[in-house]
């Protein structure tokens, strides 16, 4: 996508350990009309799907979802992470590791709000090695819900999430793909 291409180009912040900075408009601040452009593609790609339900992981993936979930006319849910060591059983549970962090943690969705008859599309805002969104797909398949796919914003191509995601037939589509990013050279995309 064009217009999310640009953007990074302009504001994003390439730093070491593979991390691009994006807080001037989706990571801190959030540029809504971009999202609304981003919700626009991804209703587009998703067309005729029956997505009912939206479905992310906390913090960043939140703001991107809730327009997303405009867009589509339905709720947007997240997944909690959480430190708590009792689980309740009225709750399915994943465990993720942090690209950012480098920690293990555990994410957490309530029954109640993943159900078997859903068609769920997962959003987030970038891709890396994968475990994010490998932790919401367990959680979708745990409530025995349809997974229709998966919406990112930007996947780091030159990572292994996206052709590892690919690789099992889930339909992925990725608004901007970097092919490979420096810190003195910045940011290129595959084309
Ligand atoms: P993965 O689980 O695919 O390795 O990483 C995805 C998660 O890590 C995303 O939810 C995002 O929050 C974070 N992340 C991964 N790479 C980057 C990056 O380059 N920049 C930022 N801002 N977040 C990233």
């Amino acid at each position: 996508m064009q217009l999310l291409e640009e953007r990074i180009r302009k504001d994003g912040i390439v730093k070491e350990g593979n991390v691009l900075k994006v807080d001037n408009f989706l990571n801190h601040q959030m540029d809504i009309k971009l999202f609304e452009e981003m919700a626009k593609e991804w209703k587009r790609l998703f067309a005729g799907c029956g997505v009912n339900k939206i479905f992310t992981i906390e913090a960043s993936g939140i703001g991107i979802a809730c327009i997303v979930a405009q867009e589509f006319g339905c709720p947007a849910v997240f997944a909690k992470k959480t430190k708590t060591k009792n689980i309740a059983s009225d709750v399915y549970k994943t465990k993720v590791e942090s690209f950012t962090h480098g920690t293990v943690y555990d994410v957490i969705v309530s029954k109640e709000y993943l159900l078997p008859t859903d068609r769920v599309l997962i959003i987030d805002d970038f891709l890396a090695n994968g475990a994010a969104l490998l932790g919401l797909i367990d959680l979708v398949n745990a409530a025995g819900a349809t997974l229709v796919g998966a919406g990112i914003a930007i996947e780091k191509a030159f990572q292994p999430g996206g052709d590892l995601i690919r690789s099992k037939g889930i339909h992925l589509e990725s608004l901007a793909r970097v092919k490979s990013m420096t810190v003195e050279g910045g940011v290129q995309f595959c084309r």
